[in-house]
């Protein structure tokens, strides 16, 4: 058209295009979940607007928040619509093409190594899955603010944006058009779509209609020297008024030959595929383990097989009502820790009766749990305010504080159900079921995704802190090689001993030879090791747990128990111990000391008990963290 715009993509936007283009992958049928999702995105936008401003749906068709999907076999065109918030040409330039979102490269790199292309809508770049399909997709758009345009492109490096004055008004939403490659004709079959919106969108919160043929069994006046009674399907194109007719020529007489007779005909109609409930609403006793999974899968965008780890269905009742569905994920996301900092993501929906307000609503959970997804539905909080408004209400604290609640318990049952955590002291009796074999292993899968959070969790939840500790895991000089939880290095403690040992270091390797466990290994004691960065700062914060204090084995102080030998040694080496003061001086040393903690080695430097550990100097210096 002589009348477009053209626009180069952006470069990261076009080698992803390229990716998706040339992709030998399989399972071309995510586009159909990533439109549909989009679609739903958009009607949650404009129905969230409606709360506050009545007039912004319009009136007539505008009003039905739907989407439609529909097939045109001779052109070979499959086009899915809304009646969304749209997009203005602006949004059309932006979110299709120019401005590269932060996953997008994130996805290209993936997809060079063994990505899977299936995990797209994860990166917020599902759209162009419909290169996998189309050579020329077309995408029709009405905002309310602007007039409607025609985004187009053949994934070619360019597209082009169109005033739109040929096709019919969309009154308001958007259209898009997808133009089949020949291999892919299986999408213009209604029976492969139905099958798609069933497997992929089961969850989605507004209906899905399909333009679909259906053979309907039609009456007509019974041909005089036509004797067979099957019909090749008829042509002709009966209306209501022939069927009418047909049934008053049928009382007549039923006994004689039949004046009418019956065909096949072929109409269309809107068939609604999903039945639009929201699982949350319902009993958990009466939702499978199966439909969890597979609402976990829409919620997480992850169309993985991969069952999530734990859930936690629940409602709340009282002075805030509320009901919410928690997971916790089988894998991280790519940028979990990445961005842990600076993002302010959250991956809870927040509804309010049953409407979607915001996906981005940092007031429900705090930071350390961001790697949960679900969502929560309340019935208290009020529905016709705004986003800020909303964000400043009081029954927010009281939702976040369950929610903190409900979410640590459900990790705790991870390792409570788990036959690997099973620890003698707790646990009277090993049973075995199948159950066990699938639990078997949990929770550290659990504690290598997301045994960071909870690290995290402790260093910035004072409040439940001895929970979070409670699910900490680490390695110890006794532990083989497992995880090892703090109650069971309590419950394999010495007698007499008070203190819980750990060491820090860069590894442990490095920490096993070190002197500073010396006597402590000959003692028997059992030593936590740190390895990671992030253990410093959380001895900084867990000082005691269950009345024990933690006590770090490279620090001045260390208490093994009483040792009547101690008082004699310090007496009988005090001139020495003098001696070598002086010599290093006060400018490399403190004290010198006898001491408590070596076997073999002959002296050892030891950090201050309030100062920085050795360990930590060297992550200051390097700023790991
Ligand atoms: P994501 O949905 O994760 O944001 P997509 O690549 O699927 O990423 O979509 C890109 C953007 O294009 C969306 O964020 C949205 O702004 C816009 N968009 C896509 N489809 C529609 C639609 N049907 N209605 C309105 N906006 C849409
Ligand atoms: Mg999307």
């Amino acid at each position: 058209r002589n009348s477009a715009e053209k626009f180069q993509f952006q470069a990261e936007v076009s080698r992803l295009m390229d990716i998706i283009i040339n992709s030998l992958y399989s399972n071309k049928d995510i586009f159909l979940r990533e439109l549909i999702s989009n679609a739903s995105d958009a009607l949650d936008k404009i129905r969230f607007l409606s709360l506050t401003d009545k007039e912004i749906l319009g009136e007539g068709d505008n009003t039905k928040l739907e989407i439609e999907i529909k097939l045109d076999k001779e052109k070979k065109i499959l086009s899915i619509r809304d009646r969304g918030i749209g997009m203005t040409k602006e949004d059309l330039i932006k979110n299709l093409g120019t401005i590269a979102k932060s996953g997008t490269s994130a996805f290209v790199e993936k997809m060079q190594t063994s990505g899977d292309l299936n995990l797209i809508g994860q990166f917020g770049v599902g759209f162009y899955s419909v290169y996998l399909v189309a050579d020329y997709v077309e995408v029709i758009s009405k905002h309310n603010e602007d007039k409607q345009y025609v985004w187009e492109s053949k994934a070619d490096g360019a597209f082009a944006i169109s005033e739109d004055t040929w096709n019919e008004p969309l009154g308001r939403g958007t259209e898009i058009r997808l133009h089949l490659r020949d291999e892919a004709g299986e999408y213009l079959e209604e029976s492969k779509l139905k099958e798609l919106v069933k497997k992929y969108s089961e969850f989605i919160n507004f209906p899905i209609y399909l333009w679909a043929t259906k053979e309907v069994d039609v009456e007509v006046p019974a041909d005089e020297d036509d004797s067979s009674e099957e019909e090749e399907s008829s042509e002709s194109s009966s209306s209501e008024e022939e069927e009418e007719d047909a049934e008053k020529g049928e009382d007549e007489d039923a006994e004689k030959k039949p004046k009418t007779k019956t065909v096949k005909e072929k109409s269309s109609e809107w068939e609604l595929l999903n039945d639009v409930k929201a699982i949350w609403l319902r009993s958990p006793k009466e939702v499978t383990e199966e439909e969890y999974t597979k609402f976990y899968h829409s919620l997480a965008k992850d169309f993985s097989e991969d069952k999530p780890l734990a859930w936690s269905h629940f409602s709340a009742e009282g002075d805030v009502e509320f009901k919410a569905v928690l997971f916790v994920p089988p894998k991280a996301p790519h940028d979990l820790y990445e961005s842990y900092y600076n993002s302010k993501k959250s991956n809870l929906k927040l509804y309010v009766r049953r409407v979607f307000i915001s996906d981005e609503f940092d007031e429900l959970l705090p930071k350390y749990l961001n790697f949960l997804m679900g969502l929560v539905d309340s019935d208290t909080l009020p529905l016709n305010v705004s986003r800020e408004m909303l964000q400043q209400h009081s029954s927010l604290k009281t939702i976040k504080k369950k929610l903190i609640r409900k979410a640590l318990d459900m990790i705790r049952r991870i390792a409570e159900e788990d036959p690997d955590e099973a620890n003698d002291k707790d646990k009277k009796e090993v049973e075995t079921s199948s159950d066990d074999d699938e639990k078997k292993g949990q929770y550290a899968k659990f504690w290598n995704e997301f045994g960071k959070s909870i690290k995290l969790g402790i260093i910035e939840d004072a409040t439940n802190r001895n929970r979070l500790a409670k699910l900490l895991r680490v390695e110890t000089t006794k532990s083989d090689g497992k995880l090892t939880s703090l109650d069971q290095y309590i419950s394999r403690m010495k007698a007499g001993q008070k203190d819980i040992f750990y060491i820090t270091g860069t590894s442990k390797e490095q920490l096993e030879k070190s002197p500073f466990l010396e006597r402590l290994k000959k003692k028997n004691f059992e030593v936590i090791f740190f390895t990671d960065p992030v253990d410093e700062y959380l001895m900084q914060y867990l000082m005691d747990y269950e009345d024990k204090k933690f006590q770090n084995v490279s620090k001045e102080g260390l208490k093994l128990g009483k040792d009547s030998k101690d008082k004699e040694l310090k007496e009988s080496f005090k001139e020495l111990t003098k001696w070598w003061k002086g010599a290093l001086s006060a400018d490399n040393v403190d004290d010198v000391k006898i001491s408590n903690r070596l076997a073999e080695t002959p002296c050892v430097v030891v950090t201050s008990k309030y100062g920085w550990s050795a360990n930590m100097e060297r992550i200051m210096q390097s700023q790991t963290l």
